[in-house]
């Protein structure tokens, strides 16, 4: 941290020891695993910083926005349009939480075989950890899988009353996309009548230029790992996806474009992140919110480069760029509704797309191996496993199916299990 926040946590009503013994923890941590890796692009220094100044000076950003008079809204779910929060000049920041904190405080609240992200956002607000929470003025929940729309019922009395719950559809039916048309609307109302501004065409077109031109500057990274060797390793690139959620977007989007104009020069010299012809991991599954940094830190430290993730960190988030010539208000939410219900999430049903989307991904980034990656006790994703093992062996792409959850208990037994698999991929043997 550049400076002492101390005051600032004050007046957010933080737990300013237990915040302190997270910061020790997470410290070590991003040192342990991001900073002790070789050969890393200039560019990350960027995000290194983001992270050493999380709690620090984009919580200083946010109370300012905030004494400005900008709403802060946060989200758990990439359902949730940013560019309808942009446009009433607020701030849009993910709340999903990646570590193993507050589990037992949450556990009285909710049952213990509930995953380990709600568990977690419950668990840092309850434990008065996390700075984002205590900042926002509206937060936004959505009816996806089941664990989350109850958690938001006792979120709400958590927080005071700052809840809003989109409606999503389980499927995606005429029926379904024409609730979640309604629900766009209905968010775009709520909007306004928090912020006292009008969402206007123009203000729309804006916002609209800002999330989309974020998207591009991903889905330039998302091409960059396609190169053998990638020129940057599966960690940093899930740091990038995780910050996403945090960062003000014009600077987030400028950083990452200066990061792959220096990942293009890396490609052309042929420097990567780990050497030539060494196993490529397309990882599937469940979201890693940050600090979720487990896998990747197994995989990657098993010789392997991740190259992928049809994740919600990931791929699922940027994948499609919303049509952004609108030529009314009306057209505007209605491109708005089919842009979000590209989204291929396994709370649908069927939801076949993600299949497609996991096939096309494999083969771009000419993937030797997909690990398919469930948190615990995440239904939707454990569920859908199974078919997506058999696009993996339809593929004749090796197949590696983990649940775990945040705790490091399972370390020892994940990393067998994957250089198991590693070395499989390596004799060609199919598993
Ligand atoms: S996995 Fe589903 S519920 Fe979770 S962020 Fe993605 S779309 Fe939302
Ligand atoms: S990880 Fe799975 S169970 Fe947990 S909130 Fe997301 S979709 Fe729900």
């Amino acid at each position: 941290m550049s400076k002492d926040y101390r005051e600032m946590w004050s007046g957010l009503d933080m737990n300013l020891e237990a915040h302190n013994g997270l910061l020790g923890v997470l410290t070590d941590a991003y040192k342990n695993i991001y900073l002790s890796q070789k050969n890393r692009p200039e560019g990350m220094k960027y995000f290194d910083f983001v992270i050493s100044e999380v709690h620090g000076l984009r919580i200083e950003e946010i109370v300012e926005a905030k004494k400005q008079g900008r709403k802060i809204i946060g989200t758990f779910c990439v359902y949730v349009p940013e560019e309808l929060i942009l446009a009433v000049d607020g701030v849009c920041i993910g709340l999903c939480a990646g570590a193993d904190v507050g589990a037992d405080e949450a556990e009285k609240y909710i049952p213990r075989n509930t995953c380990a992200l709600i568990k977690a956002f419950m668990g840092f607000k309850l434990a008065g950890l996390c700075p984002y929470i205590q900042t926002t003025d509206l937060i936004v929940g959505e009816t996806t899988c089941d664990g989350k729309k109850k958690a938001y019922e006792l979120f709400d009395e958590m927080t005071n009353g700052k809840m809003y719950v989109m409606d999503i559809p389980n499927t995606k039916s005429d029926d379904g996309k024409a609730l979640w048309q309604n629900e766009v609307k209905r968010f775009s109302k709520k909007l306004e009548s928090l912020s006292g501004k009008k969402i206007t065409l123009e203000k729309l077109k804006e916002a609209s230029k800002i999330v989309n031109d974020k998207r591009k500057a991903l889905q330039r990274l998302s091409l960059l790992r396609s190169n053998d060797p990638s020129p940057i390793s599966g960690l940093d690139a899930l740091l990038i996806n995780q910050v996403v959620f945090y960062d003000d977007p014009l600077r987030f989007t400028a950083k990452v474009n200066e990061l792959c104009d220096e990942l293009d020069q890396r490609v052309k010299s042929g420097a990567g992140a780990a050497s030539k012809g060494s196993p490529r991991i397309l990882v599937s599954g469940s979201p890693m919110a940050i600090p979720n940094w487990k896998l990747h830190a197994i995989t990657e430290g098993s010789g392997a480069t991740i190259v992928g993730e049809e994740s919600c960190v990931g791929e699922r988030n940027f994948r499609s760029l919303l049509d952004d010539n609108f030529s009314s208000l009306e057209d505007a939410m209605q491109k708005i509704a089919d842009r979000y219900m590209k989204i291929n999430c396994a709370c649908f049903t069927p939801n076949n797309e993600r299949l497609s989307d996991i096939e096309d991904l494999a083969g771009r980034l000419k993937a030797d191996g997909i690990i398919h990656y469930a948190i615990q006790f995440c239904t939707p994703y454990m569920m859908e496993a199974y078919k997506v093992k058999k696009v993996a062996d339809a593929m004749k792409v090796p197949f590696l199916r983990i649940e775990t959850d945040y705790s490091m208990e399972d370390m020892g037994q994940l990393k067998t299990r994957v250089e198991a698999f590693l070395e499989m991929i390596g004799k060609g043997v199919r598993v």
